[in-house]
């Protein structure tokens, strides 16, 4: 499942970040801020699952993701509660605000560094739950997470503002995701409100208000159905168009800068020795 969500949280920063503006005529995310950013929202779509001890978000960085798997899900009352709500969604979102704020003043400049580990460890979850490296996973996963933070902190360091938009982005989907393809989620947690006895015999009412009081948009049947798969396939080929020709647009802005700083650095060398 975790790859599902995944695939739905980079395809929405596509739609959010690059298609939605083109479309309504506003300046979208540059190259760098929707590869980078839709990685990063394929992240953030696993976050909710932190509230279980065998999720992609728990193993991804052991003993300490796992130990903070166990703590969330004691504080949010197990798993597909607390952190599939408004208030679990607002808690990330305030997270990754604070994890903006965290800045270092070093002779490069001011370096983000809160954000860009937070960033790092997304991008590593969504490796993961997307199998980008599916032989030699935890090392490459980390490899490639730390490049593609490394992009953003060199070449864009002001466009950290968009960690907050993605994470809301992410944890919205997966919560929307687990609605229609589970038995419902505990929306307004803690308040639990019930459906009222003669609402729970009406028939399509009756699936939408659980008698638990969780919320659920039964529109694809269960996870893993044939439905959900033929939603799936277009909603990762289209996150798939968007990265690549972002991917394309960001190298061939930054190959040039790279091969002209390269060159810097040989001929200061070679000038020094
Ligand atoms: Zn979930």
């Amino acid at each position: 499942m975790g790859g599902h969500h995944a695939a739905s949280g980079a395809a929405a920063w596509v739609a959010i970040a690059s298609t939605g503006p083109y479309t309504l005529g506003w300046y979208p995310l540059d190259a760098t801020g929707i590869l980078i950013g839709g990685m990063a929202t394929a992240g953030t779509a696993l976050v909710c699952d932190w509230d279980h001890r065998h999720s992609t978000v728990a193993n991804s960085l052991p003993p300490l993701s796992n130990v903070i798997a166990r703590g969330i899900e004691t504080a949010s009352g197990g798993h597909r509660q607390g952190t599939h709500s408004i208030l679990g969604a607002a808690f990330f979102v305030v997270l990754a605000m604070l994890a903006g704020q965290i800045q270092v003043q070093t002779s490069w400049g001011l370096l983000s560094v809160g954000a860009g580990l937070l960033c790092m460890f997304m991008i590593n979850i969504a490796a993961k739950a997307l199998k980008l490296f599916p032989k030699s996973g935890f090392i490459s996963n980390w490899i490639f997470a730390l490049v593609m933070a490394g992009l953003v902190t060199w070449f864009a360091p002001h466009q950290w503002t968009w960690l907050p938009v993605s994470m809301l982005t992410g944890v919205v989907v997966h919560i929307v995701g687990d609605m229609i393809t589970t038995g419902g989620v505990p929306l307004l947690w803690p308040i639990v409100i019930k459906p009222p006895r003669f609402l729970r015999k009406l028939p399509v009412l009756n699936d939408v208000w659980k008698a638990n009081g969780a919320f659920s948009l039964p529109l694809l049947g269960r996870a893993g159905s044939r439905r959900e798969w033929l939603v799936l396939i277009p909603v990762s080929a289209y996150a798939m168009v968007g990265m690549c020709v972002a991917a394309w647009a960001v190298a061939r802005a930054t190959l040039p800068a790279a091969a002209a700083l390269g060159k810097t650095a040989v001929s200061r060398f070679l000038g020094a020795g």
